[in-house]
């Protein structure tokens, strides 16, 4: 801590965004580039070294937060880039996605804004990369052992990452066209732009790991034949099967998926495609769901021109401050927060009749009806209380040319018939069963990430990475000096 007092005389300063008018006009990351470094040394100086780091707790990463953060006051960024790769092999992704438990959990928290803990992780990385601190790490001896692991999500390349430096061979086997998983093709560029995916791809290829895209397991390629080929399987294919939503009206055409509309979207900014076939640009759009998903829809939608756009959200509108009783410090709490793309739509007043920025709360639909060619038209709803009972007289309707249904994924895609041809067990909720080593009921095989945890965030699918390259390891050699941070039974903290 280079200033004890910084946390007094130091007050929190956010890494600026864009202009909303600015930077609804592309698809960059809404952030005003290079306004990051002059502020973060003065920020980390607010971290009070205070000496039981709940921030560190919350992470299931167990990053080193107060280390690093020290470090940055004192502008060591070599030192600083060194203890934050001991933990996460993608700080870049994490400090541009992670909704940041840690700073819920910041002793300064109690009674003051919290360290900007993710923008110094963000910092952190981004220099890294600059100054050539992150080069490629190949192993010095190989073991002879190989592994494939299947699917290429963050989950996926932590533990290859890992595994690969430990010394095993490994293949990634990927169904896309490209490597990334829901960083690829459900995250929008405005998140995260697709450079820092990249780059990390690129270190890993030269570390030595191998890609094999277009290969989906179990359909391109059998699954019991991977099992026979390799010495052990890691299957890290996520939870993307979606939910549904079982009303009158939902075959009209224009109700998709959210996860149809938005590889498309991210398509666009690849390059493969001059224009998204499900653009929203002049149409009326409604998002169903008040999640992050929803609110990648909404940035997308606002950036393809949409006429309006409106977000539903089941659960009403959240207080601004934690309820202490039911979420006290250092939980992580459900309060109302204000994404770029909710300040987008609130500034450009996409929803006139919403409840907060874009967002209609205690908001559930009832019906869709179309128009005589079977198209969406209209979106019927009613207001909910809190156990989700219609509130009589609350009915409306909002005009709805593009519906996008973000209700969330319970559990993996059993289309590609993997899970049947390896027999493996699954859990009630359809995510795939394992022990506390991370082992399914097959010899050799394991599971990680959203697959077997469920819908989750990016910090847990790297921690679950990290974690299952330590069990593939110790299964392979015996034993393992691989960090595992998490067990496949931790959960975020919770009263
Ligand atoms: C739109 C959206 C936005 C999100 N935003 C955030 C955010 O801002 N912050 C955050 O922390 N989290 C966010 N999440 C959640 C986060 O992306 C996931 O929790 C995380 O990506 C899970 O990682 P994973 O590696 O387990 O699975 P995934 O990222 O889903 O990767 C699984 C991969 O496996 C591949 N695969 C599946 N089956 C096969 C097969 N048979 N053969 C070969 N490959 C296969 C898939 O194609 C995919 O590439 C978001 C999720 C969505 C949908
Ligand atoms: S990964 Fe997330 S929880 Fe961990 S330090 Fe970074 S922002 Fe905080």
């Amino acid at each position: 801590m280079a200033d004890p007092k910084g946390f007094m005389t130091t007050p929190r300063q956010d890494w600026p965004r864009r202009p909303v008018e600015e930077r609804v006009k592309d698809w960059d990351e809404v952030y005003v580039p290079g306004a990051l470094l002059p502020i973060i040394s003065k920020q980390a100086d607010r971290c009070m070294d205070c000496g039981v780091p709940f921030c560190h707790e919350a992470c299931p990463l167990g990053n080193l937060i107060p280390e690093w953060n020290d470090l940055v006051s004192r502008e060591d960024w070599r030192a600083a880039a060194d203890r934050l790769h001991a933990t996460n092999n993608f700080p870049e992704f994490t400090g541009r996605l992670c909704p940041a438990p840690c700073e819920a959990g910041c002793v300064l928290a109690i009674n003051q804004p919290a360290v900007t803990i993710k923008n110094v992780e963000c910092a952190i990385a981004d220099r890294a990369w600059e100054e050539g601190f992150a080069p490629p790490r190949p192993p010095d001896r190989l073991s002879g052992r190989t592994v494939a692991v299947i699917g290429s999500g963050p989950t996926g390349l932590a533990a290859a990452q890992q595994l690969t430096r430990a010394g095993h061979t490994v293949a990634v086997y990927e169904q896309d066209d490209r490597i990334g998983g829901l960083m690829r093709y459900g995250i929008p560029e405005f998140k995260m732009e697709k450079i820092h995916l990249e780059r990390r791809i690129e270190q890993m290829r030269a570390e030595g790991t191998k890609f094999r895209t277009s290969t989906a397991v179990g359909r391109d390629v059998g699954a019991a034949e991977l099992r026979a080929r390799y010495d052990a399987v890691v299957i890290a294919t996520g939870a993307t099967a979606w939910r549904e939503l079982d009303v009158p009206g939902r075959g009209l055409a224009g109700i998709q998926q959210a996860m149809e509309y938005l590889p498309l979207a991210n398509r666009v900014c690849e390059g493969d495609l001059e224009r998204s076939p499900m653009s929203a640009a002049g149409k009326h759009v409604v998002i169903v769901g008040g999640g992050d998903t929803g609110a990648d829809c909404l940035g997308t939608a606002v950036r393809e021109g949409a006429a309006s756009v409106t977000q539903l959200d089941i659960y009403a509108l959240p207080g601004a401050e934690r309820d202490e009783d039911a979420e006290p410090w250092p939980t992580y709490p459900k309060i109302y927060r204000l994404s770029a793309a909710h300040e987008e739509a609130r500034d450009l007043g996409t929803a006139p009749a919403a409840d907060a920025d874009a967002r209609l709360f205690a908001a559930s639909t009832l019906r869709f009806t179309g128009d005589a060619d079977g198209h969406v038209r209209s979106l019927h709803l009613v207001e909910v209380d809190a156990r989700r009972r219609p509130v009589p007289g609350t009915g409306r309707t909002l005009p709805a040319d593009l519906v996008l249904l973000a209700l969330g994924f319970s559990g993996p895609d059993r289309g590609d018939g993997l899970i049947d041809q390896l027999g493996l067990g699954t859990e009630p909720r359809g995510t795939i069963a394992r022990d506390a080593g991370f082992a399914t009921n097959t010899s050799g095989v394991f599971v990680a990430g959203d697959a077997a945890r469920g819908q989750s965030l990016i910090v847990w699918a790297i921690a679950e990475g990290r974690a299952v390259a330590a069990a593939v390891d110790r299964h392979l050699t015996g034993s393992s000096r691989l960090p595992a941070p998490i067990s496949p039974y931790d959960r975020p903290m919770t009263v």
